[in-house]
């Protein structure tokens, strides 16, 4: 198999935060534990630009509620047109999939808010109908937990809700395996992981971009990296969030770093151009399960 990669966009509210004591995310700047959208529709505008400009193909993980205020303003900007609304941004060879309705901790780990099983699938299938309602053309197959936090009974409920592949774990040797089956009319749930890997000085490292995002990595540390991971394995997944152009967690950005933070993810989606192919983690599933 020719080497993959897989950029994945996770389109969640700006600057995606934890509430203790609320399932559900929040703007980590707002003052009040409110939602902002405004980055993350920024950022997604301009980085489907760059996908365009580069020809690769992304992932995008969208949380239902982002995705429907995104909706709500293209076609508020765009009234009276054909064609107004968020589906007609995302290019057909790129996929869409799923994050959660309100960017909800699964696990509780972070908020100490357990959600109980049926309110947890009731939020998936509210997820999927959303998407579905918004993509109409699209068929709904993967999901990425917010913060990462997944738990069998989170991977079984997948299963029963129609999802066909989770992108949720990491993994130093990342392959598609079949998690979340056990009990009985489970049919359980492929991954598709992300990777993890150590830096040249031997530290970890994951194929997440936040520290490149808040400037405590750098480009040269993300191309070493998904080098030496495609030595090993067929594919890395990498992973960013729409709204990190135009956000960090200081807050807004200024202009000027906007441009600097666009120009450093074009920059590095041409150098893994130079090493692999792009996929969509949907084409890994089922590339990896049809043998
Ligand atoms: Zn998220």
């Amino acid at each position: 198999m020719t080497k993959k990669i897989v950029f994945t966009v996770d389109v969640d509210r700006d600057v995606a935060w934890h509430k203790i004591g609320s399932h559900e995310g929040v703007t980590k700047h707002s003052s009040e534990g409110e939602a902002f959208f405004d980055a993350s529709h920024a950022g997604l505008r301009r980085l489907l630009e760059i996908l365009k400009d580069e020809r690769v193909p992304a992932t995008f993980f969208f949380e239902g509620e982002t995705a429907r205020q995104i909706d709500a303003r293209e076609r508020k900007k765009n009234k009276g047109r054909k064609n107004a609304g968020l589906a007609s941004l995302i290019p057909f060879e790129c996929e869409v999939a799923a994050h959660g309705y309100r960017h909800e901790d699964f696990t509780g780990s972070l908020t100490g808010v357990i959600i109980p099983r049926a309110q947890k699938k009731t939020i998936l299938k509210k997820t999927k109908a959303e998407l579905e309602k918004i993509f109409p053309q699209r068929r709904i197959e993967g999901f990425r937990a917010p913060y990462l936090n997944y738990d069998d009974e989170l991977l079984a409920l997948l299963g029963e809700t129609g999802f066909t592949y989770d992108s949720s774990a990491y993994s130093k040797s990342p392959v598609v395996e079949k998690k979340g089956v056990g009990g009985k009319g489970r049919q359980g749930i492929y991954e598709v992981p992300l990777t993890e890997a150590a830096d040249a000085a031997g530290k970890r490292m994951v194929s997440y971009l936040w520290p490149l995002m808040e400037g405590s990595r750098s480009a040269a540390d993300y191309e070493a990296f998904a080098f030496r991971a495609l030595a090993h394995n067929d594919f890395v997944v990498f992973a960013t969030h729409s709204w990190h152009s135009h956000a960090s967690i200081e807050g807004v950005r200024p202009e000027s770093e906007v441009e600097l933070k666009l120009g450093t993810v074009q920059r590095l989606i041409q150098s893994f151009k130079e090493i692999a192919e792009f996929a969509t983690a949907r084409e890994i599933a089922f590339t990896k399960t049809r043998k």
